[in-house]
C-alpha cells in the first residue's frame, strides 16, 4: 500500500485488528504470511498495540513439536464502552467490554423524552454502572446511543425521531459536552447490525442484511463490508414499504405500511381483538404461543408471511449472503421465522439465502455499545461528540 507512512501505519492497525477480530488468537508470523504485510512492519504495529492495550500476548501453547509461538489477540477486557437504547419509556443501558460482552446491565425509567432529560439520565446512569463493574472512567473507550428515528451519522445528527419529537438534533455533540466522553449516535437497526458486522452472525460475511422484528419492522443492509445508507441515510426503510395499499395507519403517518401489518403492535392487537379484550398483554400472547394456541400460531403465520413476501423482494434486489434476524418477536423461534422464510422462498427468483436468528434480550444496548467499540476496527467513521 502506497501513501505516507501515518496512513499506512493506520491501514496496517486495521488489517491487523480485524484479522483478529475474524480469527481469534493467532501468532505474529501468522499475522504475516495471511495479511501480506512484512515481518518488521507486523512486530511494529503489534508493539505499538501492545503499548495502548489494545491487543495482548496470551498463553503460548505447548505442542509435540516444541514451544508454540505466542498467540496475540485483542485485549477485549481491558477496555469499556456505554450503549444507550434511548426508548419512549426508559433508557436500556448497558456497560460492555470491547467484543460487547455486557459486565453492567441497566434500565433507567424516565419520564422526560427531551434531548436534556435524555442526556441527563445517561449522565447518572454512567458512574453508577462504573461504580457497579468495580472499573475506572479511564477505561472507557466511548459511548454509543441509538436512537428510534433517521440519523445522520457523518455529522451526529437526529434528522428526526417522530417518538421523541425531535428534529436536526446534534444529539452526539449534545451529550458528548456533557460526558467527555467520544460519542457515536445511530440509528437503532443500523447500532445492530453494526454489532452484527464486529461479534455476531455476521462477522464474517460482506454482504448481508440485518433484519429487526419488533414494535417496528427495519432493515440495514450492508453492502461490501458498509453500511449501505443511501443519499439521505434512510435507506433500509423496510418497515415502511406499502403492504396493504390504503390500510391501517403506520407511525409514519401514511397507511398500509408492512410494519402496520405485521410488527409486534399489530400482532397484540389482532389477539386483544379476538378475544374481546383490550386488556391481554404481550407476556399472554407470548404464553400462548408458547401453549400452541392455534390463534396465537396463525397470527405469527400470517405477520410472518407478510414480513417474508416483502423479504424476498429485498433479496431479489441486494442477493444478500444471509439474513441476520433480531429484535423482540426472534423470541417467538420457529413458529415466527418458519413462515418467513416459507414465504420468502417461494418467491425468490434465485438465491434463498438462510436466516439467522441472532437475538437476546439486550441486543438493543449492545448494539449501542458496538458503534462506540467499532471505532477501534476503524469500521464506518469517526465520533461525533
Ligand atoms: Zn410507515
Amino acid at each position: 500500500m502506497r501513501g505516507n507512512s501515518s496512513t499506512s501505519r493506520a491501514l496496517n492497525r486495521r488489517l491487523i485488528l480485524n484479522l483478529l477480530r475474524r480469527h481469534g488468537p493467532v501468532s505474529r508470523a501468522e499475522i504475516a504470511t495471511i495479511t501480506g504485510l512484512s515481518p518488521a512492519a507486523v512486530t511494529f504495529v503489534v508493539a505499538e498495540l501492545v503499548e495502548e492495550t489494545l491487543i495482548i500476548e496470551r498463553e503460548a501453547v505447548s505442542g509435540a513439536t516444541g514451544r508454540r509461538p505466542v498467540p496475540i489477540d485483542i485485549n477485549y477486557e481491558a477496555h469499556l464502552a456505554f450503549g444507550f437504547k434511548l426508548n419512549a419509556d426508559g433508557i436500556d443501558c448497558v456497560l460492555t467490554d470491547l467484543a460487547t460482552n455486557p459486565l453492567v446491565t441497566w434500565h433507567a425509567p424516565i419520564s422526560d423524552t427531551s434531548p436534556a432529560g435524555m442526556i441527563k439520565a445517561i449522565s447518572e446512569a454512567m458512574p453508577q454502572m462504573l461504580a457497579e463493574s468495580g472499573r475506572l472512567q479511564s477505561e472507557v473507550m466511548g459511548i454509543g446511543v441509538s436512537i428510534p428515528g433517521e440519523v445522520d451519522v457523518s455529522s451526529g445528527i437526529c434528522r428526526r425521531s417522530p417518538r421523541f419529537g425531535w428534529h436536526d438534533l446534534p444529539f452526539g455533540e449534545l451529550l458528548g459536552e456533557h460526558v467527555h466522553v467520544p460519542t457515536w449516535i445511530d440509528d437503532d437497526i443500523s447500532a445492530f447490525a453494526v454489532a452484527q458486522k464486529l461479534f455476531g452472525a455476521g462477522r464474517d460475511r460482506r454482504n448481508f442484511v440485518a433484519l429487526a422484528v419488533g414494535t417496528g419492522i427495519g432493515t440495514s443492509l450492508i453492502i461490501n463490508g458498509e453500511i449501505y445508507r443511501g443519499a439521505r441515510n434512510v435507506a433500509g426503510r423496510f418497515g415502511h414499504i406499502t403492504s396493504v395499499p390504503n390500510g391501517r395507519l403506520c407511525e409514519c403517518g401514511r397507511h398500509g405500511c408492512l410494519m402496520a401489518h405485521a410488527a409486534e403492535p399489530y400482532m397484540l392487537e389482532v389477539w386483544r381483538a379476538s378475544h374481546g379484550t383490550k386488556s391481554a398483554s404481550r407476556a399472554d400472547f407470548v404464553a400462548a404461543v408458547e401453549a400452541g394456541v392455534p390463534v396465537a400460531i396463525s397470527i405469527l403465520e400470517e405477520a410472518g408471511a407478510r414480513i417474508g413476501h416483502h423479504l424476498a423482494d429485498l433479496v431479489n434486489l441486494f442477493d444478500p449472503e444471509v439474513i441476520v434476524v433480531g429484535g423482540e418477536a426472534v423470541q417467538f423461534g420457529e413458529t415466527l421465522i418458519g413462515p418467513i422464510r416459507r414465504a420468502m422462498e417461494e418467491r425468490v427468483f434465485f438465491s434463498k439465502p438462510e436466516l439467522l436468528p441472532d437475538w437476546v434480550p439486550g441486543s438493543w444496548a449492545r448494539g449501542a455499545a458496538a458503534l462506540a467499540t467499532q471505532g477501534i476496527f476503524d469500521f464506518e467513521r469517526s465520533p461525533s461528540g
